[in-house]
């Protein structure tokens, strides 16, 4: 295993080729980084949490006709996911202010917002990711008006099912990003995908009851045992067994990996779907 190759180290997953042309191996690490990697530290058990829970939601919205780059999960730090070529932007979805919005307008923290709002970031970790608009995306080319429109489409539609989902075992879902990636078919038409993860690494998710912050605000605002956040949330989705999978810091690796087949259920049954283009217009060239 260890002799595949490497194909990007990130802050908390690694990228291994995939088995065969087209995929990609993720796998989850126990790293986590706030304030572009100037706050660091490695917490056990936290990849075996978010391999599970993104697991799990990509199959979820797979079941609802998202497409997605998920295939299957492997074992308890690895999924087999498709290659695709990612788009440099990162979309981030609010319902509730927090975060990087509450501190630049000033909004309080908990106001619940009257519509989501929708941002883009550009992904450049030198320049600290800066916010971006329809109009720097067009003019940089960052993504065509057709797979912008996409975009932006399944986002709001994952936003109200997720909602929905977290809602239903007691969760509040803050906000969250996502990324997407194109694949391209055998007569160069495009297929979107969402990639990357869906985690509590990149989703605000509170406790209905409490105002309890279960995500990675715990770690970014030291407010105690992130794995313990991420554990409530992955035990109300019901993927680990009560009292979860990590004590005192350590992981009970035998019960993790016991497990078992992990949302495997819809892995042979994808379809891919196509941008949705109007008539005349042409699939661009690969
Ligand atoms: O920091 P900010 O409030 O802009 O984050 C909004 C949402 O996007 C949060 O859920 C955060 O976890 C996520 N995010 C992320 N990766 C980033 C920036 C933000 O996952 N680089």
């Amino acid at each position: 295993m260890s002799k595949r190759r490497v194909l990007y180290e990130g802050k908390a997953k690694t990228i291994y080729e995939g088995p065969e042309p087209g995929t990609l191996i993720q796998y989850f690490k126990d790293d986590a980084t706030a304030f572009n990697a100037q706050k660091k530290a490695v917490i056990a058990g936290k990849g075996v949490l978010n391999n599970r829970i993104s697991a799990h939601l990509m199959t979820k919205l797979e079941s609802i006709g998202i497409p997605t780059h998920f295939m299957r999960s492997l074992n308890m730090r690895e999924q087999l996911v498709r290659q695709v070529e990612i788009i440099p932007l990162e979309v981030v979805i609010r319902n509730i202010a927090a975060g990087s919005l509450s501190k630049r307008l000033a909004v309080k923290e908990g106001t619940i917002l009257t519509q989501p709002v929708l941002e883009f970031y550009y992904k450049k970790d030198e320049l600290g990711d800066p916010m971006v608009n329809e109009h720097h995306i067009m003019t940089f080319g960052w993504a065509d008006p057709y797979e912008l429109d996409e975009m932006i489409h399944m986002t709001y539609r994952i936003n109200d099912y997720l909602n929905g989902l977290f809602a239903g075992i007691g969760l509040r879902l803050v906000d969250f990003k996502l990324e997407f990636g194109r694949i391209y078919g055998e007569y160069g038409e495009v297929y979107l995908l969402l990639a990357d993860e869906i985690s509590p690494d990149n989703c605000r998710l509170w406790d209905a009851q409490t105002g309890e912050k279960l995500d990675k605000d715990r770690f970014r605002e030291d407010l105690g045992d992130l794995v313990e956040g991420y554990q409530k949330i992955a035990e109300r989705l019901g993927l680990v067994p009560k009292g979860g999978i990590i004590e005192g810091g350590n992981i009970n690796e035998q019960l993790a990996a016991s497990l078992g087949e992990i949302e495997n259920e819809l892995a042979e049954k994808r379809k891919l779907r196509g941008l949705k283009m109007s008539p005349g217009n042409k699939p661009r060239k690969v």
